[in-house]
């Protein structure tokens, strides 16, 4: 679209006139004070908290609800008759219901809870792709995986002679979409892509993707770990086999996360692992199977974290999420700008489809040295691999410093950012 476009910088300028600034600075200043860790002072400066990409911060709503559910409903749930239980069952089971409407899956029995986004890509991978995998069969990831994308896979690969076969990335960062079509030969039986890639922001064309893909009989897995806090999510639309993301980075808790699943391929794939919750019955001669989705929620949920992700997704679906997708990408552009006017730096992932994330490298500095100098100012970024190493490869860089932002960031932190960074070149002597 239009508005993910990095545009000139006369025209950034342009768009971030004083009176958006003043404007959006307000409505996000009301944002802000809902998130009480932006309040924190970090060596005597406020917490400019810029990675979003590893963890989003919590609202105090998802903070109280799950402090309230300690102090007033704590039990274990499905199968307790008495009341705490109950309410506790209630509470999980209505999270399960959010998650479903929130990326709009058909039914409830496809929303899966797992451990976050890694956990769900083990899933598919131990119970699908051990499953309807074998030799000679073809899995295609991108070049610009996490490595809870790859690892799962190359096991796959390992262990069952699968194939696994790389859709190269471009110099912008996106994916060569000539090279994919050429690569999906009759042996492809699964294609596992990110929705937009944690190191270089990039927004990949999941729709078109699964498209091709139906039309070949061929599964997609898709890694959303950075896609639902940025912007709303609609598996059906989509069209995806596989969905996973994780409740830390979409403002809710640690401990948490979801695949999404088609039920005709879920109720085909035997069980994730065995345990209470999701059986129906068990003799030492036969076990059978709980129905969709506890078949594959073995043992005692996290229970805390799931009430918490389902306040948190209450607390998004209160927002204007068009405005703050907006306005997420003015401070893209707005960050683009700042930061190409910083000597030395090179951006790493320059699509014209980005969520609000710049990574980028400085001529002579390890990241390292970044990330630990910002620091000292207060100012949070992520500096390393990025659990990305082909990505990494890929640019012939060791290491990159990632800024990522969420709607409650302001072009005031990208002003402190900026500021920051020409301390670095000033102390390198980069010019
Ligand atoms: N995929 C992507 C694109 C990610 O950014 C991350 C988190 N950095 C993961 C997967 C893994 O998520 P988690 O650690 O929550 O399992």
């Amino acid at each position: 679209s239009e508005r993910n476009c990095i545009i000139s910088m006369e025209t950034a300028q342009a768009l971030v006139s004083d009176e958006y600034r003043l404007e959006t600075t307000r409505r996000i200043e009301q944002i802000r004070r809902q998130f009480p860790i932006l309040n924190r002072i970090v060596n005597d400066k406020s917490l400019v908290y810029l990675d979003n990409g590893a963890s989003t911060q919590m609202p105090q709503s998802v903070i109280q609800t799950v402090s309230d559910y300690h102090t007033y409903h704590h039990s274990n749930v499905h199968r307790g008759v008495h009341t705490l239980s109950q309410e506790a069952t209630q509470l999980f089971e209505d999270s399960r219901e959010k998650v479903r409407a929130f990326i709009n899956a058909p039914s409830d029995r496809e929303v899966i809870f797992t451990s976050g986004t890694t956990d769900s890509m083990n899933l598919v991978y131990q119970c699908w792709g051990r499953t309807f995998m074998k030799e000679g069969d073809t899995i295609l990831v991108s070049n610009m995986e996490h490595h809870a994308n790859i690892v799962p896979w190359y096991m796959l690969a390992q262990e069952k002679g699968v194939t696994l076969k790389v859709i190269p990335i471009t110099e912008e960062g996106t994916l060569d979409i000539d090279v994919f079509k050429n690569l999906l030969t009759p042996d492809v039986k699964a294609v596992a892509v990110n929705h937009v890639s944690n190191a270089l922001g990039t927004i990949n064309p999941i729709k078109w993707i699964c498209d091709v893909c139906r039309e070949k009989g061929i599964v997609t897995i898709i890694d959303g770990a950075q896609a639902v806090g940025h912007f709303p999510v609609d598996v059906q639309a989509l069209g995806c086999d596989f969905y996973a993301f994780s409740s830390h980075k979409l403002h809710g808790p640690t401990g948490i996360g979801v695949l999404y699943g088609r039920e005709e391929l879920l109720s085909k794939m035997p069980p994730y692992r065995g345990g209470g919750d999701m059986i129906l019955s068990v003799s030492f001669d036969k076990v059978t199977y709980n129905d969709l989705p506890h078949k594959f929620e073995a043992g005692t949920p996290a229970i805390s974290q799931v009430i918490g992700l389902g306040a948190a997704i209450d607390y998004i679906n209160g927002l204007d999420r068009a405005f703050l997708e907006e306005y997420e990408h003015q401070l893209l552009q707005y960050a683009t700008m700042k930061l190409s006017q910083v000597p030395g730096l090179r951006i790493i992932g320059t699509a014209s489809e980005k969520v609000s994330l710049v990574s980028f490298v400085i001529k002579g500095v390890h990241p390292h040295d970044i990330g630990s100098i910002l620091d000292e100012d207060g100012v949070a970024v992520r500096t390393g691999h990025h659990c990305a190493q082909p990505v990494m490869e890929r640019y012939n860089v060791p290491a990159t410093t990632r800024a990522s932002m969420a709607f409650y960031n302001t072009f005031d932190e990208i002003d402190a950012l900026y500021d920051a960074l020409l301390k670095v070149t000033t102390l390198f002597d980069v010019n």
